[in-house]
């Protein structure tokens, strides 16, 4: 038997009884692979079923609020994903006539679609005979063909490309795909594989070589960075305060509270002196209620270390600047917040009035 016929045994063997697999809807299967793209499928699960819920064809997404979109999506993280998901899916009703592409070549044309998402799709709805490549198939080739070259750069990458499209079992390859995809995740993991056990073992030069640990090569990434924030919780009575996330920034189009973002790591007194002149408000006329010990978030290529000082306000005394929304605390958490902020809520109990 070829490779690729005993990967497809073992899938119809072990793999996990996953909803994207019930449907060859194509609608269903790009939403799934969105939404998986930086997610554990355990967490994605739920994500799924909620839009599938709400909006459950291409139509119903294409004429949804971006906002309702957001909020949705709340707490999956790279938030770029939702708003791609939303511009797709009214390429798909205005470009497309409302019905999904099937060519390959089309679906790259969809926002927020590579050449991973557009190949899943293309060979799992459509049967198209496009090999899908992810982090998982990579590394399975890599040690099946004991590739020397780092995987994530271009010449690595190239082979890999070359080995899926060769080994891509053209008869069925959505199965074909999804069993590589699986056989990653589940068999050839990243640690310690349990290679005894592998049923391509015989045919895996890591194995005869004694490279399964080394492989696959990997370039290292740039340094991650961190970010400095403090954000004010400012209560005037019932309200407070938050504004808008706009600019080429991480969490774009989200709200948060009003946020002073430092250099370096900032002291208590940087904090209080830069709180006073933001607010312009001091001594008599702001209570500092507390300050958080840092709160850290990590990002792709970022980490952002919070603090969250709360401050209360006698009167209507704060100028606030034009950007700034007053609105109760209690509907805080109705618009789209960062993970790190409706995290920070919920564990410090911070409750409506
Ligand atoms: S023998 Fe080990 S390294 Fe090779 S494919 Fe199987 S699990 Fe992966």
């Amino acid at each position: 038997m070829k490779i690729s016929e005993i990967i497809l045994e073992w899938y119809k063997k072990n793999k996990r009884l996953l909803p994207w697999r019930e449907t060859r809807d194509p609608y269903k299967i790009w939403l799934s692979e969105i939404i998986l793209q930086q997610t554990r499928v355990n967490q994605g699960m739920e994500y799924y079923h909620r839009f599938v819920a709400r909006f459950p064809d291409v139509h119903q997404l294409a004429v949804a609020e971006e906002q309702e979109v957001i909020k949705l999506w709340q707490g999956l993280g790279y938030y770029s994903r939702a708003r791609n998901l939303l511009a797709a899916a009214r390429q798909v009703e205005n470009e497309f006539g409302g019905k999904f592409p099937s060519r390959y070549s089309d679906l790259l044309k969809l926002k927020g679609v590579g050449p991973y998402t557009a190949a899943a799709v293309a060979s799992i709805a459509y049967k198209a005979p496009v090999a899908v490549v992810d982090g998982n198939v990579s590394r399975v080739l890599a040690r099946l063909y004991a590739v020397q070259d780092a995987v994530n750069i271009p010449a690595g990458g190239k082979q890999i490309e070359a080995l899926a499209v060769e080994l891509l079992h053209r008869g069925n390859p959505g199965d074909h795909n999804q069993a590589m995809m699986e056989f990653g995740a589940l068999q050839c993991v990243p640690v310690a594989p349990d290679c005894l056990a592998c049923p391509v073992q015989q045919f895996c030069k890591a194995f005869s070589n004694d490279l399964v640990a080394a492989l696959p090569v990997k370039q290292k990434k740039a340094k991650i960075r961190n970010r400095y924030f403090t954000y004010l919780i400012i209560r005037e009575g019932v309200h407070t305060y938050i504004s808008r996330r706009t600019g080429n920034d991480i969490w774009r189009e989200m709200y948060e509270f009003p946020l002073i973002e430092h250099d370096s790591a900032p002291d208590e007194t940087e904090i209080l002196h830069a709180a006073s002149l933001l607010t312009g408000l001091e001594g008599s006329r702001l209570t500092i209620s507390r300050l958080s010990d840092p709160v850290r978030h990590q990002l792709t290529h970022r980490r952002i270390i919070a603090r969250f000082l709360h401050l209360e306000t006698r009167g209507n005394l704060l100028q606030a600047p034009g950007h700034w929304k007053r609105v109760r605390f209690s509907e805080v958490g109705d618009h789209p917040l960062p993970r790190l902020i409706d995290r920070y809520l919920e564990l410090n109990g911070e409750s409506p009035d």
